[in-house]
């Protein structure tokens, strides 16, 4: 039999039917915090998953704050990390591990570290730019990272006032780094927020930050607790509590589980019409529906 044949039988009786496709649409995330991407994890897990996705993630600061909620991890890494100073110096590998565990589980391909200063909880986003990070160097980086990434769709927290300045920062230079790319080449970008069953309040864009409009228009949802697998009785948030699970240094992360039913996705004003329509036909794809 020829060496070719061969293999290709071979091959083929190791190829399960229900494999993913291995080269489907690429998506990526660009989060402030390692643990921000539970937000929107049951939808990674399907476009990956479900639909043979690839998903990349950037990450803006090194994940060295929120220490004071990691009491139960100190003894599994055996370091005081409520310790300011320790935090400061174990935190951010700590952090990157936790959060490739998580990407493990619902299948992130590749990481960018930015490593910008994750210190305090803060809403005001301006003292984000001027004070803590280098925002003109992260959105390079960025730019940089969506031209030779060829992605399909980027995925941002939707930066409402009431949310850490860090994600709308996060937000914000996502939307430069795009901004600064020709039309021809920008991937189409979306805004997300966790929430409920119920009807959420309208975001049309943040004070100031003229590339956050978002024009009004029905979200693009997935409910993680539709029924599941035999008599109905599993659901997505078993796999967003996995992900959760893995960040144990974050410490209040973890009453998170099962909170939030559904992902939103809004698309914003910076998308051309065809951007939109690609955008929302790709997570309509994933098995994501229209918000009426
Ligand atoms: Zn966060």
């Amino acid at each position: 039999m020829p060496v070719a044949l061969l293999l290709a039988l071979t091959l083929q009786g190791f190829t399960s039917p229900a494999t993913v496709p291995t080269h489907g649409p690429s998506i990526l995330i660009v989060t402030a915090h390692p643990d921000d991407e539970a937000m929107f994890a049951a939808t990674v897990w399907k476009a990956v998953r479900e639909h043979g996705a690839q998903v990349d993630l950037a990450l803006v600061t090194d994940g060295a704050g929120g220490y004071r909620f990691s009491t139960l991890a100190e003894p599994i890494y055996g370091v005081n990390l409520t310790d300011p100073a320790v935090a400061r110096a174990s935190l951010p590998a700590i952090r990157k591990k936790e959060l490739m565990a998580g990407g493990a589980v619902v299948g992130i391909r590749n990481y960018f570290f930015l490593d910008q200063p994750d210190e305090g909880k803060i809403l005001d986003v301006d003292s984000v730019f001027t004070e803590l990070w280098d925002g003109g160097w992260v959105q390079r980086r960025l730019s940089s990272i969506i031209e030779k990434g060829k992605y399909d769709l980027i995925l941002t927290f939707l930066p409402v006032p009431s949310t850490h300045a860090h994600h709308k920062g996060a937000a914000i230079l996502a939307l430069r780094a795009l901004d600064s790319l020709p039309a021809s080449i920008r991937p189409a970008i979306a805004g997300s927020m966790i929430g409920g069953g119920e009807a959420v309040e309208s975001f049309s864009g943040l004070d100031g930050y003229p590339l956050t409009v978002v024009p009004a228009q029905a979200p693009v949802v997935l409910d993680r607790e539709q029924p599941l697998g035999l008599d109905g009785r599993l659901n997505y948030q078993i796999v967003v509590n996995w992900l959760i699970a893995e960040h144990k240094s974050q410490g209040t992360m973890q009453t998170y589980m099962n909170a939030g039913s559904h992902e939103r996705f809004w698309f914003y004003a910076i998308n051309s019409g065809a951007s939109v329509n690609a955008g929302r036909d790709l997570l309509l794809s994933f098995g994501l529906a229209t918000e009426d």
